[in-house]
């Protein structure tokens, strides 16, 4: 169960807030590759364009923009790292499970090493790849200053009637049921909701969207690689894919039968890839290139099958930031302009319960003196989830956990925050 509230207090008049139970979860059953739409951004595309006679000259100009900064800026190495602030826009629509924070920063993090080449699977991309791939120099922070330069954990949760609302034109209105974008020129926004129809996730290049709906859309099935990050769509490559889109990236093939991607180190490909071949395959006389590169993150591979981005790619990804992105470099959106007291502070201070023994039916008390994003989990000796509550704007207050259905025993409570863990021991005795 997911609740966002002011106070804690609030919360306490609704005997439903705190009945949340739920058992350890289990990897969701895979689907199959042939009954998904890998990627909607090229359709989108062509729906917009449809209704925008201005597209194509608008594109054509932001991409002579970007090939001439290319071209006077030889050399990608960076002076400093970039760092991208993300709000995460959770829309829980019907039938769609609570995603918790922990699997949106699981997410965050995957976007990380894959930008920065500290994916544990770099070890997999092909000798003959393994001299263009690249550290793309580029990073990503969860928000923690909204644009009114208020604290924030990121994240922002709304509950929504309208179905599959990731294919509608409501998830980027805050009246229409979905949520406001925050200022794209300062944040990259992530909307996880449903999209239906099979449908990963979809983004827009620069110049293709309004400014109301320039960020990306990702199924909650395919985000994060925890919870309900479904195989073989599971490790976070969705998103990493459609922020190459973002950057401005094209498919790996062009988008047409041995097409043209506007970056010189990928080699021609035919055209998508499924699934997980074995390496190498060859298509459009690319022997000598080294074959497909369908390890490359913007193919339509398995999760586990991708790995790299090139140093074209960066370059282009780069230039984009430069040319049509600029305000994320100098975004306060992760500047902490108003860090919370406790930030650093011993968390265990923060979490107290009682009675301890109890028959099972006992309080967690927690104090912040700043609203946060709370996740509080209770364990049992084999290490499985038998109580879980989340808020996102949680500021004190007492929150009553019922274990009087479970053995006696000894259970571990666990509270999370973006800004470290505290646990607590309690006994439960027979009853
Ligand atoms: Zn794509």
């Amino acid at each position: 169960m997911l609740i966002s509230i002011q106070r804690v207090f609030t919360c306490l008049l609704l005997s439903s807030c705190f009945a949340s139970t739920l058992a350890a979860q289990d990897t969701p059953t895979p689907v199959d590759p042939a009954t998904v739409i890998r990627c909607h951004t090229h359709h989108k595309h062509q729906e917009m364009r449809a209704s925008d006679p201005g597209l194509d000259a608008r594109r054509a100009d932001i991409n002579a923009q970007i090939d001439e900064w290319i071209a006077t800026h030889p050399s990608t190495s960076q002076d400093a790292v970039i760092i991208i602030p993300v709000v995460v826009h959770v829309l829980t629509g019907p039938g769609m499970p609570p995603i918790y924070y922990d699997q949106i920063r699981s997410q965050i993090d995957v976007l990380s090493q894959d930008f920065r080449r500290s994916n544990p699977d770099k070890v997999l991309t092909p000798n003959v790849f393994s001299s263009v791939a690249a550290d793309t120099e580029i990073d990503f922070c969860l928000a923690d200053t909204d644009p009114n330069g208020n604290y924030t954990s990121g994240v922002t949760y709304t509950t929504t009637s309208v179905d599959n609302i990731g294919n509608t034109s409501a998830y980027y209105l805050t009246a229409s049921g979905g949520h406001d974008i925050w200022d794209p020129d300062s944040y990259l926004n992530i909307w996880v909701c449903q999209i239906g129809d099979g449908i990963l996730g979809f983004t827009f290049q620069p110049g293709v969207a309004p400014a109301n709906r320039d960020g990306m859309v990702i199924d909650y099935r395919y985000f994060g690689n925890i919870g309900t990050a479904t195989p073989p769509y599971n490790l976070g490559r969705t998103t990493t894919h459609e922020l190459g889109h973002w950057f401005n990236l094209e498919h790996i093939w062009g988008d047409a039968f041995c097409g043209n991607d506007g970056v010189a180190d990928t080699p021609e490909q035919e055209t998508f890839t499924s699934g997980c071949p074995s390496f190498p395959q060859f298509s459009c006389n690319n022997n000598a290139d080294g074959g497909d590169m369908f390890m490359n993150y913007m193919d339509y591979s398995n999760d586990a099958c991708m790995n790299l981005f090139t140093a074209g790619q960066k370059q282009r990804m780069l230039a984009t930031i430069d040319v049509q992105r600029p305000g994320l470099k100098s975004s306060n959106g992760c500047s902490l302009n108003s860090v919370p007291s406790w930030r650093g502070s011993d968390f265990s201070e923060s979490l107290s319960v009682f009675p301890n023994p109890s028959t099972g039916e006992f309080t967690a008390y927690i104090e912040f003196n700043a609203p946060s994003t709370v996740d509080l989990r209770v364990y049992n000796q084999l290490g499985q989830v038998v109580e879980r509550n989340q808020f996102t704007q949680f500021y004190s207050g007492n929150l009553p956990i019922d274990l009087s259905q479970q053995p006696a025993g000894l259970y571990l409570v666990e509270l999370t925050t973006p800004f470290g863990i505290a646990t607590k021991k309690v006994q439960v005795l027979e009853h």
